[in-house]
């Protein structure tokens, strides 16, 4: 299997080149040029890391077995303290599917910890001297699990780029605390679409590119416009699909809805190629927070990033720009030119507006909804009292998949983070009293809910801060030169 950019149809690579350059030089994404069938039925009895292998052998045809096998096991084994497909029944037919039980407590631990195994393995592929860095911009998740991913990898090194003042505090201390030689952290003067900018302007810059051949480095991505962050994600939905047939839940066959938090539309398009591979996925319900430009897209087929951007209880979800989208977009128009002009309108114009027939594409499966802050914090009030405790971005979820919920269907809710990532907002709206050490905080939110704190956040207290350079997006050009 070989894929093709999204803004031009003559590129073809293999799975290796698509994960070590991350963007394609057009400024496409990589996708798969098909998507290959599995009969998810047969492993009904399969655990995790099988499921995982059976899914990213089909997509990384050209990878050593043996090499994946070992890679998926020591990304997925101990790493999730052995539950790599948790779910929480919350309701009558729904469910939580916990995706925080990884090194950093996000479900983004599920793409980064593989993928830098990947990419080392990618380096050794297509033999590869020069050194890779990474660039990654992030409302906060992505950074913590991307400098644990790459930390100490050989080859690599890694820069994260947050938004100055917009991520938790335990999130920056998750990044600027990191230890390893290879990684580092900046904050960024602006949001995250700034961030993102920035990042994607190193990218595409040539006079950089040129300096750093100079210097035998080459830049990489490990946003999750990297095919190697989109396809570990696909496993979940097998294993929580496959989980609720074991447990009667649902027969084989009969779709379950998801409802997934969405910022830049990457971990709901996993969804989708679940069930382009033959996953009996039913509706995919895209959460959007205040920052609502995906669910106005969905109802009308305009996608509009001028517009307001709120900071909310919600960062990881605090995004006007959804790179992934444009997959969605280059696979149903069956990758004609359309998603090319469109792209080229959104950098120009700030937006564009699909054809009748794209939309209607995309309502087959997704539907879509938004949560204001208000409702947000009370959800999360309301669920704990019901008893769940969830953190704001799964709150969104739980909000919006309200008006989608059907009684004889299964409605499978992406949690996406530990409440533990952002107890100032989980413990405001439980009405609990504001704490300002965030180390007390976790304690406080665990004394106070008979919950525990995930070994991984309280280790971090005492780690000493190594990062703390306030940049300007226009800065993260010169990064790369100077690490
Ligand atoms: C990244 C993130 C999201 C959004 O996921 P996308 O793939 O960007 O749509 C939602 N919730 C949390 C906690 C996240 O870290």
């Amino acid at each position: 299997m070989r894929y093709t950019s999204t803004r031009d149809n003559s590129v073809s690579v293999q799975s290796a080149q698509g994960i070590l350059t991350g963007l394609s030089p057009d400024g496409g994404l990589f996708v798969p040029q098909s998507f290959p069938a599995l009969d998810f039925s047969t492993l009904m009895q399969s655990n995790y890391e099988e499921i995982a292998y059976e899914v990213l052998s089909a997509f990384l045809p050209e990878y050593d077995r043996v090499f994946l096998r070992d890679a998926i096991n020591t990304a997925y084994g101990d790493n999730f303290g052995g539950k790599a497909s948790y779910m929480a029944q919350v309701e009558n037919n729904v469910y939580a599917l916990e995706l925080w039980h990884g090194p950093t407590a996000a479900f983004k631990d599920y793409a980064l910890q593989l993928m830098p195994r990947l990419l080392v393995q990618a380096r050794e592929m297509l033999g590869e001297t020069d050194e890779t860095m990474i660039l990654v911009a992030t409302s906060g998740d992505t950074g913590s699990a991307a400098l644990a991913g790459y930390s100490g990898l050989p080859g690599l090194s890694i820069a994260a780029f947050y938004p100055h003042g917009g991520v938790s505090a335990l999130q920056q201390l998750q990044m600027t605390t990191q230890p390893a030689a290879n990684v580092a952290a900046y904050a960024v003067r602006g949001n995250f679409d700034d961030a993102q900018r920035g990042v994607k302007a190193a990218f595409t810059s040539d006079v950089l590119r040129q300096a750093l051949k100079a210097k035998n480095r080459k830049l990489s991505s490990a946003n999750s416009i990297n095919l190697g962050r989109l396809v570990p994600q696909i496993v979940y939905y097998a294993t929580s699909y496959l989980l609720l047939c074991r447990q009667g839940a649902a027969a084989y066959g009969q779709p379950i809805d998801y409802c997934v938090p969405t910022g830049n539309f990457g971990d709901i398009l996993a969804g989708w190629y679940a069930k382009q591979m033959g996953l009996p996925v039913g509706r995919l319900v895209c959460a959007a927070n205040q920052n609502n430009v995906l669910a106005d897209f969905l109802d009308t087929g305009r996608y509009n990033a001028k517009r307001a951007f709120y900071v909310t209880s919600s960062p990881s979800m605090d995004i006007l720009v959804s790179s992934n989208l444009e997959r969605l977009l280059w696979h149903v128009t069956g990758g004609d030119a359309r998603t090319r002009g469109w792209m080229a309108q959104l950098a120009e114009d700030g937006g564009y507006t699909v054809d009748d027939g794209t939309l209607a594409a995309i309502r087959e499966t997704f539907v879509s909804g938004w949560a204001a802050e208000a409702d947000v914090t009370r959800e999360m009030a309301e669920r704990y009292r019901a008893g769940y405790l969830c953190d704001p971005h799964t709150a969104v979820a739980f909000c919006v998949q309200k008006a989608f919920a059907q009684k004889e269907r299964p409605m499978v809710v992406l949690s996406t983070a530990s409440p533990y990532k952002f107890c100032g907002k989980v413990l405001g709206a439980l009405g609990l009293k504001a704490v300002q050490d965030p180390f007390d905080a976790m304690d406080a939110l665990a004394a106070a809910t008979g919950t525990t704190v995930p070994a991984n956040l309280a280790a971090l207290r005492g780690r000493p801060v190594r990062f703390g350079e306030v940049i300007s997006p226009e800065e993260i050009l010169s990064i790369p030169l100077r690490m």
